[in-house]
């Protein structure tokens, strides 16, 4: 399956495993991976943020509940918010996640806001798990045909060692454990060489439930920087 399917799919193996019932998705674009974790009962709250509002706007209507959803009676309480808002800002509705997902997002932010980026997260809205997932850049000599980014719009790709430099940093800094995986096989033999073409990495907050958030006290003034473009509840 394309690359994309993968990377969805793994955060929807999460889910199954995991069953968070608070869910964000950030950078989320065309809600794609929203629309797919709407069907897991588990989840009571799904929650998008992308700083483009048009790009959001264009496909959200797909998150609606169509007549069948009504005819489930299992159907738990699903509410469905979607933000314009920077992944770089901190926003009081995206605290107490169980799971924040960043999907080929940060490759499309410079390194100083990648900072804020580690900061928002990790330290701001502290989640119990995120799902970083970035191009790996020793995997591209396998790509045929590429000649420096794999889009124009990155800042940067990423080596494995500076992946995991950085989400070392993160962890140490704001109190999480990370595991490296990926999707996006090479062909086998050079597995071991290249890594995976997405490198992805699962972070868990130390102590769960009971972790203490870093940065900001529970005492802070709330700030609501991103704006409402869209709830729904089933
Ligand atoms: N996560 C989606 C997926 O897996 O298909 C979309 C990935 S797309 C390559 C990157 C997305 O990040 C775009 O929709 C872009 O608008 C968004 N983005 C870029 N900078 C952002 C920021 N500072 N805050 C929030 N979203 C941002």
């Amino acid at each position: 399956p394309a690359l994309h399917r993968q990377r969805h799919q793994f955060v929807v193996d999460f889910v199954k495993e995991n069953k968070p019932k608070k869910v964000a998705d950030l950078g989320c674009g065309e809600c794609t991976l929203l629309k797919k974790l709407k069907f897991h009962r588990e989840i009571e709250l799904l929650v998008g943020v992308d700083i483009n509002g048009a790009k959001v706007k264009k496909k959200m209507n797909g998150l609606a509940p169509i007549s069948t959803d009504y005819l489930q009676p299992s159907y738990d309480q699903l509410r469905i918010e979607l933000y314009q808002g920077s992944v770089t800002q901190i926003d009081a509705r995206l605290r107490g996640f169980d799971l924040v997902t960043s999907i080929e997002l940060i490759e499309h932010l410079s390194l100083a806001h990648v900072e804020k980026f580690s900061e928002v997260v990790f330290g701001y809205m502290t989640p119990l798990a995120v799902i970083v997932s970035t191009p790996n850049s020793d995997f591209n000599p396998l790509l045929p045909g590429l000649a420096g980014f794999r889009h124009s719009d990155h800042k940067f790709e990423w080596t494995r060692a500076e992946f995991r430099s950085w989400a070392l940093k993160v962890c140490l800094e704001f109190g999480y454990e990370v595991e490296f995986t990926g999707v996006g096989q090479a062909p086998s033999g050079l597995q071991e060489q290249v890594g995976f073409c997405s490198q992805i990495g699962v972070f868990h907050r130390l102590g769960g439930r009971d972790g203490c958030n870093m940065l900001f006290g529970d005492d802070t003034e709330d700030v609501f920087s991103y704006t409402l473009l869209y709830s729904i509840n089933y």
